[in-house]
C-alpha cells in the first residue's frame, strides 16, 4: 500500500466561508479570500439589511480587487427558532431552570434568579403555543439539552416556557433551538426571509439558500417569490436540515441548482449518528442529479479557538470530498472565530492533499446527468477523452449549466468555463474544479473558439501548445451542447 501522492497545485474543491464580525474587515476578507475561499455565505440570522448590502457591496469589490471570481450565498434564517439577546452567556448547569419568554426584545441579564432560574427572550413568540411539557429542548446547534417543565399561557404578561436543563453549558445571545418532537406551525418563509430575499437579490446575491427546506413546495415558494422580484433565475440552494427534507430529497432535487449538507440542524432533528450516512446519501444523489452540493457545519469547529485543527476535523474535512462534496463550509470559524485565515488554509491543504490521492475515486461516466441524448452523449465522450488524454476541459456555457455537469465527472485537469456572462463566472465559483473566463458574444463558431483559447492562454490558465477537450454547442455559448472536440490549443485566431 502506497502513501500519499503530492497534493495537486490546483485546489479543486471549494471553500464556502461564513461572514460575520471578524471578517468584515476588510483586511481580514482580502486575506481569506486570497487565501482561497470562492463563495462567501451572508447568514441573514445575523444580519441586517444595512449589513447584508454592506457585505455583498465589500465582498465585490474585495474579489475584483483579488481578480478572483467569488460567489455570494444570501442564507435566509427560515422558520429558525432562536434565543433572544443575553447581555452575557447564561451559565447553565444541570438542574437548572431556563424560562424562556415569549418576547423578542427582552435583554437577558445572564444572573439567575432565586431557585436558578435563568431567563432569555426568543425570536420565535409562538413558541408556547406549540409545545408540550415532556418535550425535549436542545439549544446552540445540540449542545445544551433539556426539557419542557411547564407553559404558562394567557397572563398578565408575555407566555413563558420553563425547561429544566440536562445537559448545561454557555448559552449566548441568537442560538439556535430546536425542538425535534414538537409539531411547530411555520411557513417556509417568514416576514423577515421576505424581507432579506429582496435586500439581496437586489444587492446582488449569486445564490439564495433556503433553511429547513422540507419539500419541492417549499422550494417553489422562495421560487415565486423571486420571479415576483423579477429574479427567477438566480439559482436556489436547499438547505437539508429536517426528517423531511431527507425524506423529500428526490424532488427537492428536482428544483434546486444546489443543496447543503445542513449538519447543523440537522444533527439535532435526526439522530446524529445517522448523520454520516445521510451526507453519503444526499451527496451522491446530488451529483447523480447535475445539483452542487456543499457540505457544511462544525468542519473545523475547534479551529474558533486554535490555530491548528483536531485529527477528527481534519479527517472531516477530507472523507466530505471523498464523499464527492463540491464545496466545503466554514461557519462559526471565518465568522466569528480567532483563527480564519489559517481555517481556509488548513482546508485549502487537505483538499489539495486528497484530491491527489488514490483514495479520491472518479465516478461512473454513465450517471452523468444530461438534458437531451445529445448533450449526454458528447458530456461522456468529452469526459472520456480528458480521462484518456489527462487534459482540461473547456466548456462554452451560456448558464453554465454545462460547466458544473461536466465537473461532476471531476476531471483531474479541471474546467476552463466560458462564458459572456460575469455573473454565471461569479455562479461558477462554486463548482468542483471549475474557472471561468467571460467574453463578449460573438457569433460564429470558429472565432468563438479561437477566442475562448486565447482568452485562456491570457488568463495563464493554458500553455499554446496544450491539449484540451472542447464542448460547445452549434452557437455554442446558448445551451444545447452538441459538439466535442479534442484539440491543441494554438493561440491564433484562424478562421
Ligand atoms: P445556521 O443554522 O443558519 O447555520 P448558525 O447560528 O449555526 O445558523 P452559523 O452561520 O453557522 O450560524 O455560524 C455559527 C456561529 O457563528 C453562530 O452561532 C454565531 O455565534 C456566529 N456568527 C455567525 N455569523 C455571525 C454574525 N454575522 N454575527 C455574529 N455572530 C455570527
Ligand atoms: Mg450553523
Ligand atoms: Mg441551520
Amino acid at each position: 500500500m502506497s502513501t500519499d501522492a503530492a497534493p495537486s497545485a490546483v485546489r479543486h474543491t471549494r471553500i464556502v466561508a461564513t461572514i460575520g464580525p471578524v471578517s468584515r474587515d476588510p483586511e481580514v476578507l482580502k486575506q481569506l479570500i486570497q487565501a482561497g475561499v470562492d463563495v462567501c455565505r451572508i447568514n441573514c440570522s445575523h444580519a441586517s439589511a444595512e449589513a447584508i448590502r454592506g457585505d455583498v457591496a465589500r465582498i465585490r469589490r474585495t474579489a475584483m480587487a483579488c481578480g478572483k471570481n467569488v460567489a455570494v450565498l444570501l442564507d435566509l434564517q427560515g422558520p429558525k427558532i432562536r434565543t433572544g439577546k443575553v447581555q452575557k452567556p447564561l451559565p447553565l448547569e444541570r438542574g437548572d431552570v431556563l424560562r424562556v419568554v415569549m418576547d423578542s426584545a427582552l435583554v437577558g441579564t445572564g444572573e439567575p434568579e432565586p431557585g436558578r432560574v435563568f431567563v432569555v427572550g426568543t425570536t420565535w413568540t409562538r413558541m408556547s403555543l406549540d409545545v408540550l411539557p415532556g418535550e425535549p429542548v436542545l439549544f446552540a446547534d445540540g449542545a445544551l439539552l433539556g426539557q419542557v417543565v411547564a407553559v404558562r399561557q394567557g397572563g398578565a404578561g408575555p407566555d413563558e416556557v420553563d425547561i429544566r436543563i440536562d445537559v448545561g453549558g454557555a448559552l449566548g445571545s441568537n442560538k439556535g433551538i430546536n425542538m425535534p418532537e414538537t409539531k411547530i406551525q411555520a411557513p417556509a418563509l417568514t416576514e423577515k426571509d421576505l424581507h432579506d430575499v429582496a435586500v439581496g437579490v437586489e444587492a446582488g446575491a449569486d445564490y439564495v439558500a433556503l433553511s429547513f427546506a422540507r419539500s419541492a413546495d417549499d422550494v417553489n415558494m422562495l421560487r415565486a417569490e423571486l420571479q415576483r422580484l423579477g429574479a427567477g433565475d438566480v439559482p436556489i440552494v436547499a438547505k437539508i436540515e429536517k426528517p423531511q427534507g431527507v425524506a423529500n430529497i428526490d424532488e427537492i432535487l428536482q428544483v434546486v441548482q444546489g443543496i447543503m449538507v445542513a449538519r447543523g440542524d440537522l444533527g439535532v432533528e435526526i439522530p446524529f449518528e445517522q448523520v454520516p450516512g445521510v451526507q453519503k446519501m444526499l451527496i451522491e444523489k446530488a451529483n447523480k442529479a447535475g445539483v452542487l452540493v456543499i457540505t457544511a457545519t462544525q468542519m473545523l469547529d475547534s479551529m474558533e479557538r486554535n490555530p491548528r485543527p483536531t485529527r477528527a476535523e481534519i479527517t472531516d474535512v477530507a472523507n466530505a470530498i471523498l464523499d464527492g462534496t463540491d464545496a466545503v463550509m466554514l461557519s462559526g470559524e471565518t465568522a466569528s472565530g480567532n483563527w480564519p485565515i489559517e481555517a481556509v488554509s488548513v482546508m485549502d491543504r487537505i483538499a489539495r492533499q486528497v484530491e491527489g490521492s488514490e483514495w479520491f475515486r472518479l465516478p461512473p461516466l454513465h450517471h452523468l446527468p444530461a438534458s437531451s441524448v445529445a448533450e449526454g452523449t458528447v458530456l461522456r465522450a468529452a469526459c472520456y477523452a480528458v480521462r484518456e488524454v489527462s487534459a482540461p476541459m473547456v466548456v462554452f456555457t451560456w448558464t453554465g449549466a454545462t460547466a458544473i455537469k461536466a465537473s461532476k465527472s471531476r476531471p483531474r485537469q479541471g474546467v476552463f468555463a466560458i462564458t459572456h456572462n460575469h455573473q454565471v463566472a461569479d455562479r461558477l465559483a462554486m463548482a468542483w474544479g471549475v474557472r471561468a473566463v467571460t467574453l463578449p458574444v460573438i457569433e460564429g463558431t470558429d472565432e468563438l473558439i479561437a477566442a475562448g483559447e486565447k482568452a485562456l492562454i491570457d488568463a495563464g490558465f493554458v500553455q499554446p501548445g496544450a491539449e484540451v477537450v472542447l464542448l460547445a454547442g452549434r452557437a455554442p455559448m446558448r445551451g444545447a451542447t452538441n459538439m466535442m472536440k479534442v484539440e491543441v490549443v494554438d493561440g491564433r485566431f484562424h478562421r
